[in-house]
C-alpha cells in the first residue's frame, strides 16, 4: 500500500496534480496545493456534484456563504463545546495520538490476531460516545490496561487524555482580546442552516426541498496524514434537505440511492471499491448516519457522510438567536422546524479516491506504460492533439484543431518526441482521446483518434473531431 501512495503522490507532483504547499520552505503539514492539472480536474468534480445536486433538481438551491461567522453560531451548533477530539501525547517521543484511534487500532489487532474483542469495543462506543462521566479518565484507564503502545516507538509512557478542540480561531480587529474571536469553519452546513429563511423566502421553496454549497473547511486535526485524505484545509460539497418531521427517514433513503449511483455512473468508480458503513455511535445531533466508504490504498475510509440530523441544528439557532426558525405550511398552516438529512462529502478525498480508482500500470503495444483511467467527464485534459511530424503542414494543421477544439475543452498540442512517448505522456494524466494528424490528414482532411484505455484507433472526418468527442464524453 506504501508503495502505490507513493506511486500517486509522485505522478501527483511530477505532471502537476498536487504539490506540497509553500514547498520550498519546507511545506506545511497536511497542506497542498493543487496544481495545473489538479485544479482542472477537481473543477470537473465540483462542476459535477454541483450539476448533479443543484441543477437536476427543481426544488435544490446552491449558496456560497462566508469562511468567517457571527462567533455564536458555532455554540449553538455544539462546535465550542464538543467539537473535540482525545487526545493523548507519549511522554518519550513528545509525539501526539488520538486516544480513541490507539483503541480502535488495538481492537482490529486482536480482531487479527483472532481474540474476541467485543467487549472492549462496546466499552469502548461507551466511552467515545461521552456517555461515561469522566470520558478522558476512560479512554486513558482503558489505554493503560490493555497495555497499549505508541505504534512506532513502543513506550508506554502516556500522558492524561485532554479534549482537543478542532476549530482554528484567529482575532478579527485590531485588539486580539477574546472579543474579537472568531472561528475559520469546521463545516459548511452551518452557513446553510443559518441562512434558510433567506434562501427560502427569496427562492420561494417549500419543503421539501434543500441548499447545497461546495467551500472551504478548516479543522485543526491532530493527526494528519496520507496525504490529501487528512488535511487541516479542505473542500466539502454538502447539501442539506429540509423535509416535514417524520418524512426524513424516507428522504434519507432516496439520498442515500442517488448518491450512491453518483459515485458509480457519473463518476465511474466501480462499485466494488465503496461499502457502506452504518453508524452505532451516532453524534448528538443525528438520529440515522451512513457513511461511503471507499477502498483507498491505506485502508477503507469515509468519503461522504450522510446523515438524518432531525431538527438539532434549526432549533439551537432558534434558541441563540432568538429568531423564529419554523416553517408554516401555506396548505394546511401547519408549523414546525424541519427535519433535515444532509449528504455531506469532501472533495479532496474524493478526488484522491477517483486518483487511486484510475491509476494502472498495463502493457499496450508492446510497451508498459502508466496510465489513469479517468472518467472522461472527470480528466482533466479531454484531448490531446499531436502532428505525427511538423514538417509537411502537418503542425499548422493541428495547431489550427487545437485552437478550434479549446472552443468546447481542454485540450493540448504537443509535437515533441516520438508518437509513441507523447501518447504515453498522455497516457500518465489521463487524457482520454489523442487525435493524430498524419500524412493522409493533409491529404484527406481525416485524422485518427486513439482511444486511452484500448491504445484502439479510429479514422475519423477531422471537421467531426469536436462532436466525435463531446458525444463520447456524455
Ligand atoms: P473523519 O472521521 O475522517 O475525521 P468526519 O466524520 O469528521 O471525518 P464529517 O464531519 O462527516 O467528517 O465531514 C464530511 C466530509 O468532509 C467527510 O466525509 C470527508 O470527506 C470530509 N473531511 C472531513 N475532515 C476532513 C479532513 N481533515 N480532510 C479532508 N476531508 C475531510
Amino acid at each position: 500500500p506504501d508503495k502505490v501512495m507513493h506511486k500517486l503522490v509522485s505522478l501527483a507532483k511530477r505532471r502537476g496534480f498536487i504539490f506540497p504547499s509553500s514547498e520550498i520552505y519546507g511545506g506545511l503539514s497536511s497542506c497542498f496545493d493543487y496544481g495545473p492539472l489538479g485544479s482542472e480536474m477537481k473543477r470537473n468534480i465540483k462542476e459535477l456534484w454541483w450539476n448533479a445536486m443543484t441543477r437536476r433538481h427543481q426544488n435544490i438551491v446552491g449558496i456560497d456563504a462566508s469562511i468567517m461567522m457571527n462567533p455564536t453560531v458555532w455554540e449553538a451548533s455544539g462546535h465550542v463545546a464538543s467539537f473535540n477530539d482525545p487526545m493523548i501525547d507519549d511522554r518519550t517521543t513528545k509525539r501526539r495520538y488520538r486516544a480513541d484511534h490507539l483503541i480502535e487500532n488495538h481492537i482490529e489487532k486482536l480482531r487479527r490476531d483472532g481474540k474476541d474483542a467485543d467487549a472492549l469495543r462496546v466499552q469502548m462506543t461507551y466511552e467515545a460516545c461521552g456517555a461515561s462521566e469522566e470520558p478522558n479518565r476512560a479512554l486513558y484507564e482503558l489505554i493503560i490496561d490493555e497495555g497499549i503502545k505508541a505504534p512506532d516507538t513502543g513506550s508506554g509512557d502516556w500522558t492524561e487524555v485532554r479534549q482537543f478542540n478542532l476549530m482554528f480561531q484567529c482575532n478579527m480587529g485590531a485588539v486580539a482580546d477574546s472579543s474579537g474571536v472568531v472561528y475559520l469553519r469546521p463545516e459548511t452546513a452551518q452557513g446553510i442552516f443559518v441562512n434558510f429563511h433567506n434562501v427560502r423566502e427569496s427562492s420561494r421553496m417549500k419543503v421539501p426541498f434543500g441548499i447545497a454549497q461546495i467551500g472551504k473547511a478548516f479543522r485543526n486535526e491532530i493527526v494528519k496524514g496520507n496525504f490529501i485524505f487528512r488535511m487541516v484545509e479542505f473542500e466539502q460539497m454538502e447539501m442539506q434537505y429540509f423535509v416535514k418531521p417524520g418524512t426524513q427517514a424516507e428522504a434519507f433513503e432516496a439520498w442515500r440511492e442517488e448518491r450512491y449511483q453518483w459515485y458509480t455512473r457519473q463518476l465511474g468508480i466501480r462499485p466494488e471499491k465503496l461499502h457502506w458503513y452504518k453508524h452505532d455511535k451516532l453524534a448528538h445531533y443525528a438520529d440515522l448516519a451512513y457513511d461511503i466508504k471507499f477502498e483507498f490504498p491505506f485502508g477503507i475510509e469515509e468519503i461522504e457522510g450522510i446523515h438524518s440530523r432531525t431538527d438539532f441544528d434549526l432549533s439551537r439557532h432558534q434558541e441563540y438567536s432568538g429568531k423564529n426558525m419554523e416553517y408554516v405550511d401555506q396548505v394546511t398552516n401547519e408549523r414546525f422546524i424541519p427535519y433535515v438529512v444532509e449528504t455531506s462529502a469532501g472533495c479532496d478525498r474524493l478526488f484522491l479516491a477517483i486518483l487511486s480508482d484510475a491509476y494502472s500500470e498495463d502493457v499496450v503495444d508492446g510497451e508498459e506504460r502508466v496510465v489513469l483511467k479517468l472518467a472522461p467527464k472527470v480528466a482533466p485534459v479531454k484531448a490531446a492533439v499531436l502532428p505525427l511530424m511538423k514538417k509537411g503542414g502537418m503542425g499548422e494543421a493541428a495547431m489550427k484543431l487545437r485552437d478550434e477544439l479549446a472552443e468546447s475543452f481542454p485540450v493540448q498540442y504537443d509535437d515533441a518526441a516520438s508518437i509513441g512517448k507523447r501518447y504515453r505522456r498522455q497516457d500518465e494524466i489521463g487524457t482520454p482521446f489523442c487525435i493524430t494528424v498524419d500524412h493522409q490528414s493533409i491529404e484527406d482532411g481525416t485524422v485518427t483518434v486513439r482511444f486511452r484505455d484500448t491504445a484502439q484507433q479510429e479514422r475519423i472526418d477531422m471537421s467531426q473531431t469536436a462532436a466525435f468527442i463531446t458525444a463520447k464524453m456524455a
